[in-house]
């Protein structure tokens, strides 16, 4: 059994799909490993590092996958990469297949068994697969220390001769996993930190991180989480209320992190052109969910907008791959832990179990066809 891994095509994308470490693990399951030449760079891993794991280092993209049984990859596989493919191969990536129907069916078309990584379920087996988690969580920290970066003053209070250096106050909105590491990362800085999110289960958790809970807590805030523990999108008559709520508390905080997301929607808006006025000038805020059409009016991808006011808005692409060695890391260990599943440790061959709840979960396309039921007959 052969895995390819190659260097990222996406010039943003300095994260790589496997570390030394995972290649150790991958021989003891008995794969060869061939990594294209360079992968690793972006990430502080050489080829040595590689080959001193039990990897061989590929020349070229075509070399590293020709003939892999399985591919990993941080990002979707694009045109050419696909040609490289041999038909049947497994592909594990984050592939962000929402809205790329096209991009999906091109999968198909190459014949590739296509997982996306992001679908997997949040069920206790699937932890150490979570991507989203494990990547959100370091976006979260990175976050604060983009924003403390950008905040010409010092975060925590500081008593000196020469005077008294009041706390920032830093405020978080969205409390899921990134949002739960800002909070931290913020109060470890020495903020003041208060948060607001939709769901009530979060009151709880920013009170143990000692930050204080703002929100509109009214009979639909009660209700708003789905099973899956996601947030409902908002009635407009919340929205105006939460708005409201926000207008007061924004205009005095130093730092705001935005991070909310509802799962196959755009991000919602939370912060209007008049709240990013009403800040002081130098105030920063970090808008996470600038990928997914932004939490903050005048944010703009991969930009840091500085307002007439003097607010920084800042709207970095790919966090995660700010801290991309950190990441990768992590990336690499919820991948091992997902393909070591589709593997039959006596034969050392893959014997995909395509009825397992993880497997039809991510499974985009096989033989030739997308097969998951969120993206069937999309691109047609
Ligand atoms: P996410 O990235 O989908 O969203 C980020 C946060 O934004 C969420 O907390 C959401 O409630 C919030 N949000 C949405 N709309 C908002 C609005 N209008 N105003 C304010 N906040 C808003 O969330 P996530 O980080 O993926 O976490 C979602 C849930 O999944 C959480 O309950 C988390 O604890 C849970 N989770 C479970 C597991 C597991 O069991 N394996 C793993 C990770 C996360």
């Amino acid at each position: 059994m052969r895995i390819g891994v190659l260097t990222e095509s996406d010039p943003g994308e300095p994260r790589v799909a496997t570390v030394p470490d995972m290649v150790k693990k991958y021989v003891a399951l008995g794969a060869e490993v061939a990594v294209q030449s360079g992968a690793g760079k972006d990430a502080g891993i050489t080829d040595k590092d590689y080959e001193d794991a039990g990897a061989t280092i590929a020349g070229s993209a075509d070399e590293a996958v020709r003939d892999a049984d399985i591919v990993l990859k941080v990002r979707r596989p694009d045109a050419d990469e696909l040609k490289t493919l041999k038909s049947g191969a497994v592909v594990v990536a984050i592939m962000d297949p929402y809205g790329r129907e096209a991009e999906v069916k091109a999968m198909a078309d190459a014949g590739i068994s296509a997982f996306a990584m992001e679908l997997m379920p949040r069920i206790t087996r699937a932890q150490v697969m979570d991507v989203l988690s494990s990547q959100a969580n370091l976006a979260g920290y990175r976050a604060v220390i983009d924003a403390s970066a950008e905040f010409g003053k010092a975060l925590p209070m500081m008593m000196t001769a020469a005077g008294t250096v009041p706390a920032a106050k830093a405020f978080i909105m969205g409390v899921g996993v990134a949002g739960l590491q800002a909070i931290a990362t913020a109060k470890r800085l020495g903020a003041v930190v208060s948060a607001t999110d939709v769901r009530p289960a979060v009151k709880e958790q920013v009170a143990s991180l000692g930050g204080k809970f703002v929100a509109v807590e009214d009979e639909e805030f009660k209700q708003a989480e789905t099973s899956g523990g996601y947030a409902k999108e908002m009635s407009a008559e919340y929205q105006k209320k939460q708005a409201e709520l926000v207008a007061t508390h924004i205009a005095k905080q130093d730092i705001v992190i935005t991070t909310a997301l509802i799962p196959g929607r755009p991000a919602p808006k939370l912060l209007s052109k008049a709240m990013v006025d009403s800040m002081k000038p130098g105030s920063v805020i970090v808008d996470l969910a600038v990928e997914r059409g932004g939490n903050v009016e005048g944010s703009k991808l991969g930009e840091v907008v500085v307002t007439e006011n003097g607010v920084k808005i800042v709207g970095h692409a790919n966090v995660p791959g700010r801290l991309a060695a950190t990441a990768s890391g992590l990336y690499a260990k919820n991948l091992y832990a997902f393909v070591e599943t589709l593997i039959d440790k006596e034969s050392k061959q893959l014997a995909i179990k395509w009825d397992d709840e993880l497997v039809k979960a991510t499974n985009l396309t096989r033989d030739g066809a997308v097969v998951h039921d969120a993206f069937k007959g999309k691109a047609e």
